[in-house]
């Protein structure tokens, strides 16, 4: 179940890894339509807002006109009249008609050629209302504000839509958009760029559309522009925010792969390695402190794969202990240990060879079978084996494990307390399993630094296991500060970096002969330390 859930959280972590990219499309996509929409609604703000002034400023004009003219038609209403169009720029003519367009008079006494494009429009708040009309030779249509006297006249100003022409206004209009004017009934009284209908385009997502009213008038000013031309502006942060998420893909990628190197180790691939005996013991040597000789080895393993990569067992032990293969493993090993070290055990009888066993092994006393059927008639004798538990995850004082341990006690091999200290044993617990060496994990020996002189803790795991009576062997030795300082606290096996690492079978018998040849050994330790006593 753990491995298979691994395995989902795996192929999530690669699928996530490619949500940057993916994602970069949907955010700039996301930033270009706000930027785009929010300039547009400037824009259309802003024509809007010029039709509301020009607008106003023809209704201030015409009421300045009518306040002031005690009667229409006359010429100081043509005075007048005239003042106004000076004062309002905006405003182009003023015009008196009855209720059937007859023209009365004008500011400047001429007829008035305008026909109405719109109807004539109420306007909330105001009593002049609004029409939009074709005003003499104007390109642009203007807008007709007009105010009812008495019923029986009317009088009128006329401005143009927009200060701006239309052509002006199509210039700065980019390829494809589309820019309208409309009365609120629907009603288009201008329009400039491409002829889109706005009304059916503007929920599409294919195109930027927004709009603007004009005030309190019935008149919109409505923009449409092609999201794809829009978007085609901003084809530099594409480059960059791609490139970006790609980087930060590549890296969750990266993450994913190495979990999943590290989680994701088949089992079929691992009882496939063990069959064909590709999980390979190798040898660290275990070494005297005193004589510099060797003492033994300790047997590691490393998984070498067809393909020439080698896999430190980090990688695949806890996954071999959970699946159960650590039993037909450690078979394997110690059949490959009967194999490789036979003939140096018997040049070397008093050399120890120690071999991992783990909780599994103790449930049954198949592993006591198990050593006595591959060692039984071989040339290692059971009194040269030690088999090491860890503290990592304590033993029950169970049954089953006191006869595991009595089954190999007497055999005449040895019992060793691997990682001793990094559990949460006891005296108590250590004596009743009935161990006979205890290893000192390498988190105390790394307590040992160049020019101490006492390290408590360290101090305290020794004592404790002279007190029981337990040989002792320091593990992950790697200075000479660390060697010397064991030495003097009376730790004569250890294994670490400073003497050898796992070595090859061959590498290892090597070394073993050559020590044995030359048990001189550790000598410059040796001076020091007698220098120091
Ligand atoms: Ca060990
Ligand atoms: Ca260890």
């Amino acid at each position: 179940m753990k491995a298979k859930f691994s395995h989902v959280l795996m192929l999530l972590g690669a699928l996530l890894a490619f949500v940057p990219i993916l994602s970069v499309d949907y955010l700039l996509d996301a930033y270009a339509r706000n930027k785009e929409l929010s300039a547009l609604q400037a824009r259309v703000n802003e024509i809007s807002a010029q039709i509301n002034d020009s607008t106003a400023s023809a209704v201030t004009a015409l009421r300045q006109v009518i306040a002031d003219s005690p009667s229409f038609c006359t010429p100081t209403f043509t005075d007048f009249a005239q003042r106004a169009i000076e004062n309002s720029p905006n405003v182009k003519q003023i015009l008196v008609e009855n209720m059937d367009g007859v023209q009365y008079c004008d500011a400047f006494g001429r007829s008035v050629q305008h026909s109405p494009l719109s109807d004539s429009l109420p306007v909330p708040g105001l009593t002049e209302t609004i029409a939009i009309a074709k005003f003499a030779e104007m390109a642009i249509p203007a807008i007709k504000v007009t105010q009812v006297l008495g019923g029986v006249r009317r009088i009128s100003a006329f401005v143009p839509l927009l200060a701006s022409s239309q052509e002006g206004l199509a210039d700065t209009l980019p390829k494809g958009a589309m820019l309208d004017i409309a009365l609120t009934s629907g009603l288009q009284v201008l329009a400039v760029g491409d002829g889109l209908d706005y009304d059916q385009l503007a929920g599409s997502n294919e195109y930027l559309a927004v709009q603007s009213f004009a005030g309190e008038l019935p008149v919109k000013v409505r923009y449409l522009l092609p999201f794809a031309d829009a978007r085609a502006g901003y084809a530099d942060l594409d480059v960059l925010f791609t490139t970006l998420a790609c980087m930060f893909s590549a890296c969750l990628l990266l993450i994913a792969l190495r979990y999943a190197r590290r989680s994701r180790v088949p089992s079929f691939d691992l009882e496939r390695a063990i069959g064909r005996n590709e999980i390979k013991p190798y040898y660290q040597p275990v070494i005297n402190l005193r004589t510099g000789g060797l003492v033994g080895c300790e047997v590691l393993c490393r998984w070498e794969k067809p393909n020439g990569q080698i896999v430190p067992p980090g990688v695949f032990i806890d996954y071999a202990e959970a699946s159960g293969m650590a039993i037909p493993m450690t078979l394997s090993l110690m059949q490959q240990v009967r194999y490789d070290l036979s003939d140096l055990s018997q040049k070397m009888p008093g050399m120890k060879i120690s071999i991992n066993l783990f909780e599994g092994h103790f449930r049954d006393v198949g592993i006591v079978e198990d050593v006595q059927a591959i060692f039984g008639n071989s040339p290692i004798s059971f009194d040269q084996l030690v088999f090491e538990i860890t503290e990592r995850r304590p033993l029950e004082n169970s049954p089953a494990v006191n006869s595991v341990i009595s089954g190999l006690h007497a055999l005449g091999s040895r019992i060793a307390m691997d990682d001793a200290g990094t559990g949460h044993s006891n005296l108590a617990y250590i004596a009743t399993l009935g161990v006979d060496v205890i290893k000192i994990d390498r988190i105390f020996v790394d307590m040992i630094k160049p020019g101490t002189t006492q390290v408590p803790v360290l101090d305290g795991l020794i004592a404790m296991a002279k007190d029981l009576g337990c040989e002792i062997v320091a593990e992950g030795v790697e200075t000479e500060a660390q060697a010397i300082y064991l030495r003097s606290r009376g730790v004569i096996q250890a294994q670490g970096y400073i003497f050898a690492p796992a070595l090859k079978v061959g590498a290892f018998k090597e070394l073993a002969l050559a020590l044995q040849a030359t048990p001189v050994g550790y000598s410059n330790v040796a001076d020091i330390d007698s220098d120091a006593a």
